[in-house]
């Protein structure tokens, strides 16, 4: 199996600049540059043209709102991130998610709205100090926070998550529907990893847990950025020993089922199952294990939402 390629979300080719983070000099002469380009996200939310470009606009033109260096890319250009209410949008162009248009951006684009959207999601639900409740302060460059009262420093949480594609000794490869999911959606399955706890044992757990199959043989595929709101999705292989029943968790799971790459193909073309839409590990973690492009079930963009 060979390693995970051009995961949507983990496209980005801006360079993070970090050393520019606690700059202010630096940070303000870029804010006054009008080659400067600020994205503007809420929600997860924003404005794209065509569904492959984001829409930026100029720092004078953004909204107040809570503001973070993203980069700046080969050109010298600088890139921030502002959290706060859309701007009005001008013809032709709607408010999108990331999880609708990740997939159709090119790379610049979507490595910028992953990273923005990660942060902003953070700035938005991490607001006061853990310690003493005290509102906290951005530092200048929007990648931590301060807390006035006692000094402490704050960073951006990323929790991980393994996600992971089972065979058994035929290289069925193992599908469930989750219980919280609609109608015909299927994926591999996945889980948070808990503290103390590494990533590969993660794998054998939520596998178990969740089907009752034993795994060996946990290798490592690849991973990407799900800041929704704020996950590391970590792509894995396993094994299942013969000789083993599923046995589905029934808060967990509606149903589980080992599918060849025939039965799979020919569930998704009778539409009995849907898979993982292209922006996500999933689906690409599945192709890798079918050989190459499965027919798409999925009709990208589909909510991309118009601003009313
Ligand atoms: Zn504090």
């Amino acid at each position: 199996m060979t390693p995970l390629r051009d995961l949507a979300l983990a496209r980005g080719t801006v360079d993070r600049v970090t050393h520019r983070r606690n700059d202010k000099d630096w940070l303000d002469a870029a804010w006054a540059d009008p080659r400067t380009r600020v994205l503007v996200v809420s929600d997860g939310c924003a404005l794209v043209r065509g569904h492959t470009d984001l829409i930026f606009v100029s720092p004078p033109e953004a909204p107040a709102g809570t503001r973070f260096l993203l980069g700046q890319d080969a050109d010298g250009v600088v890139y921030f991130g502002v959290s706060a209410e859309l701007p009005a949008p001008p013809p032709g162009a709607l408010a999108a998610l990331l999880r609708e248009v990740g997939a159709l951006l090119g790379d610049r684009d979507a490595g910028l709205l992953t990273h923005a959207v990660a942060l902003a999601n953070w700035h938005d639900t991490h607001t006061h100090c853990p310690l003493d409740g005290t509102p906290t302060v951005p530092e200048p460059g929007g990648h931590s926070t301060r807390c006035p009262a006692d000094g402490s420093e704050h960073f951006p949480r990323t929790d991980p998550a393994v996600i992971m594609l089972v065979t058994d000794p035929d290289d069925r490869c193992l599908l469930a529907r989750n219980a919280a999911w609609p109608g015909r959606r299927v994926s591999i399955l996945a889980g948070f990893v808990e503290p103390g706890e590494s990533a590969e044992q993660a794998v054998a757990r939520e596998v178990g847990e969740e089907t009752g199959i034993k795994v060996t043989n946990v290798r490592y595929l690849g991973s990407q950025p799900w800041p929704m709101p704020r996950s590391l999705m970590l792509g894995f292989r396993a094994d299942a020993p013969a000789g083993q029943a599923i046995a589905v968790d029934e808060t967990e799971l509606a149903e589980a089922h080992w599918f060849s790459r025939d039965e799979l193909l020919a569930a998704i073309r009778s539409r009995e199952i849907v898979l993982p839409p292209p922006v996500s590990i999933a689906s690409h973690i599945i192709e890798s294990w079918f050989g190459g492009p499965l027919p798409s079930t999925w009709t990208e963009p589909r909510g991309a939402r118009a601003l009313t």
